[in-house]
């Protein structure tokens, strides 16, 4: 099946042809025409699939179609997202595939300047892909009126409410058109209460769409157990991408100082390395993120949150140097190899520690990930479990997990305000 007999338009097809794909993915084929016809879509299609042209191709048709503004450009698609990482793609996406139509994007996020959003703002935006928090922060300062929002897009919705933005969403969607006046699109890798919950209060008679579920790990991606000592693990690590000559690997480990020790042990093996995650600055996540693309950095080392979202081509290996503590984050972080077809291979260090968290994921698999000793690296059978160091506070995912991006649940409307959630160290626990 080929792109054409989706409904889009000339300058689509042109834009979709430049950037080399032939075929739709599976979610394109069931969202775009769905979208076209302007129906509410609640999606479930995790990363990888190719969601992002599935709600934006057809966002930009329907934008472009619908244009008569008086020459005012008011905002009239708004595409929520997690991260900054995700809000910045999104938006390369948006100006790729529209690249041919007469319509403006801007990108908001924070941990930048607020001034040259407000510049581009105030210029006019046909579609505005932003974070929940510096959106509100330009709500309060007046820069932005999403009171004529005719398509709104919650992207990675799962990932939003993990992160404790719900309260940001709620009011967001205040200031909205009313859900009968508007189109809505909810992308989400798994359907939780919380999510359907969000589902019925923001879609209108939604249209269900559901590709590959969270559960059901891409069946393309080579997955491998190394049971080995968690002293050894570095040495294990260095000597796997020295050896078999990776020149682009994606190492997870669970917490931002573990992250950041790794890179620089690996520095000191000879293998350029850099760390991504929370605490790093946003232009610093860039850099270390644009300098890995082009091949000069060979390792990249991430925590969860700060690698949701990454989006590099043909990435073919990815390392948990550690487990999560939740299974569903191993599916996400595999799911960063083998994108869009390609071959993907991920490999799992696992001491005796991480068995039960090996054995969770599993269950969540529905299957066992091949276990394989390598020679020189079996593990020490006189070593005992010690419990998994899981941050600063206890078990479960209750407690949200924004404080990854750099700030916490705030007073809307002050941006300077630490929250309670903040100041009293909650919501730590995964300290990633
Ligand atoms: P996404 O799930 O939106 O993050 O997309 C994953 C990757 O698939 C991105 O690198 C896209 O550029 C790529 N992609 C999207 N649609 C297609 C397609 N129809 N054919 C090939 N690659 C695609």
């Amino acid at each position: 099946m080929s792109f054409d007999t989706l409904g889009l338009s000339a300058e689509l097809l042109r834009a979709v042809g430049e950037q080399g794909y032939t075929e739709p993915t599976p979610v394109q084929r069931k969202s775009i025409p769905i979208i076209l016809e302007g129906k509410d879509v609640l999606a479930g299609a995790q990363t990888g699939t190719g969601k992002t042209a599935g709600f934006t191709l057809p966002m930009l048709q329907r934008l472009n179609i619908n244009t008569a503004n008086n020459g005012r450009r008011p905002v009239r698609a708004l595409v929520l997202t997690p991260t900054r990482e995700l809000a910045a793609q999104v938006g390369d996406s948006v100006k790729t595939y529209g690249r041919h139509l007469p319509l403006q994007s801007a990108v908001v996020f924070g941990g930048v300047k607020i001034n040259p959003q407000i510049e581009k703002l105030r210029r006019g935006v046909d579609i505005l892909v932003a974070t929940p928090g510096r959106l509100l922060d330009h709500v309060s300062q007046k820069t932005v009126d999403l009171s004529q929002v005719e398509i709104l897009v919650l992207d990675e919705a799962d990932r939003m409410l993990d992160m404790g933005f719900i309260h940001d969403i709620r009011k967001v969607l205040a200031l909205l058109p009313d859900k009968n006046s508007r189109q809505s699109l909810l992308f989400s890798a798994t359907f939780s209460n919380e999510i359907k919950q969000l589902a019925n209060r923001l879609l209108n008679c939604p249209e269900m769409i559901e590709v590959a579920r969270c559960k059901t790990t891409a069946e393309r991606i080579e997955q491998v157990v190394h049971p080995v000592d968690k002293r050894r693990k570095r040495e294990l690590l260095s000597h796997m991408i020295g050896t078999r000559n990776w020149r682009q690997v994606l190492v997870f480990t669970r917490t931002k100082h573990g992250a950041n020790r790794l890179a620089q042990q690996l520095d000191k093996d000879g293998l350029s390395a850099v760390a991504i995650h929370g605490n790093k600055s946003q232009g610093a996540r860039t850099r270390a993120l644009a300098d890995f693309k082009r091949g000069e950095v060979r390792v990249l080392v991430a925590t969860d949150i700060a690698a949701r979202g990454l989006d590099i081509d043909q990435l073919p290996h990815v390392v948990n140097f550690e487990l999560p503590n939740v299974p569903e984050d191993y599916v996400h972080r595999i799911g960063r190899t083998g994108r869009a077809g390609n071959e993907g291979e991920a490999v799992s260090l696992v001491c005796v520690d991480e068995h039960k968290l090996l054995r969770d994921i599993e269950r969540l698999l529905k299957r066992e990930i091949p276990k394989v000793v390598l020679e020189g690296y079996e593990p020490d059978p006189s070593i005992r479990a010690e419990p998994v160091q899981e941050g600063r506070n206890g078990k479960g995912r209750s407690q949200p997990r924004k404080q990854e991006e750099g700030r916490g649940r705030r007073k809307y409307g002050n941006s300077q305000a630490k929250s309670q959630h903040q100041r009293s160290g909650r919501g730590q626990r995964r300290a990633a």
